[in-house]
């Protein structure tokens, strides 16, 4: 910081004193090559800012110059096609003129920048620590989707910015049908928006209260889709930590999709070497018996004897009896 200070009273001074003709001196110049800003070299935070800002201008220019030989490819496809089909010259003509106006639409609505002014807002349906989830419709189209609304000030606050990426990242990352799907994301001042498919089904919390017991079939159908659903994002080296029954929603067929990754984590695999061999070896020493997981000889969770672990999902089953009670 003082460096930056002293090189920039230097450059203060060097303008006080340029010739008329703003010409730098010969002094002036060896100033500027041997300024201390020369010898530091750049901090790391903006060495990464720079390489962050390289790679986003690279993948830019990257993408829009494959966008630009997909359109070509797509025209010349057309092209052969019509000569190949014996179309008219005309009608040729016409066609060619219709996909280069397709063209143009499809450029234009990727261009456009997605806000919460698209949407029509509809009924609120579930409501958190950070903001609430509403059904909303696209005007454009009429589709139907779930709104999650986030409070940034409320993330600032709670310092929960990391895990809001995370969520936003593992949703756009994770194309699976055990997931919900993130159509779109964006912010405005105040809010970030996660446009995601809506699950009319309700969810499992709500399933569970109204059956109070599901038959044989019907849990193992929902524990195989649940398992579904956590191996995806595991393939994708996340971690839920948030696995319970509303966050289970059900789709418009019954089939289970696993939604909320406010608390997800992305898993750095090069930590847990246990876990990396175990996938591609023996399959024995990354679990311990009692189901914890073990990472670098370090269990996760206490080791409990078949006794305590039944006693401990009673009390649990018995607490949620309570809340449920309390609900009802
Ligand atoms: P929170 O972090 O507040 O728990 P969630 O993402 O779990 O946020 O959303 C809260 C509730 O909103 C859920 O329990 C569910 O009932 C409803 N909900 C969330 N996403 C959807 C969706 N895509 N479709 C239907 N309902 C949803
Ligand atoms: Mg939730």
């Amino acid at each position: 910081m003082s460096s930056t200070r002293s090189w920039f009273q230097k450059f203060q001074h060097r303008e006080k004193n340029k010739d008329k003709s703003g010409t730098p001196t010969k002094r002036e110049i060896e100033e500027t090559t041997n300024s201390p800003m020369e010898d530091e070299p750049p901090s790391s935070a903006t060495q990464q800012k720079v390489a962050a800002a390289k790679e986003y201008i690279e993948n830019h220019y990257k993408a829009q110059m494959q966008c630009l030989q997909d359109r070509k490819e797509r025209r010349w496809v057309l092209e052969r096609k019509l000569a190949d089909g014996d179309v008219p010259a005309e009608e040729q003509m016409n066609l060619l003129n219709f996909l280069e106006k397709k063209e143009t639409e499809y450029m234009r609505i990727q261009r456009h920048k997605m806000g919460v002014d698209d949407f029509d807002l509809l009924t609120i349906i579930g409501s958190g620590a950070f903001g609430e989830v509403r059904i909303c419709r696209e005007k454009s189209t009429g589709h139907v989707y779930a709104m999650k609304k986030l409070k940034k000030s409320e993330m600032l606050r709670r310092g929960q910015v990391e895990h809001v990426k995370a969520e936003r990242n593992l949703l756009a990352e994770v194309d699976s049908g055990c997931i919900v799907k993130l159509y779109c994301s964006f912010q405005d001042q105040e809010f970030l928006y996660l446009i995601m498919e809506y699950l009319p089904g309700g969810d499992m919390m709500t399933l569970l209260m109204r059956k109070d017991t599901l038959t044989e079939d019907e849990a193992r159908f929902y524990v195989g889709q649940t398992v579904l659903a956590i191996e995806s994002i595991h393939k994708h080296n996340y971690i839920h930590r948030d696995i319970k029954p509303d966050n289970l929603l059900l789709d418009r067929n019954g089939h289970m999709k696993l939604s909320d990754f406010g608390l997800c984590k992305p898993l750095d695999r090069s930590n847990f070497p246990d876990l990396s061999e175990n996938e591609n070896g023996d399959g024995k020493n990354s679990r311990t018996l009692a189901g914890g997981v073990q990472y670098n000889n370090k269990t996760s969770a206490p080791m409990r004897s078949q006794q305590e672990q039944l006693l401990h999902w009673k009390n649990n089953r018995r607490m949620l009896v309570c809340f449920l009670s309390i609900l009802h």
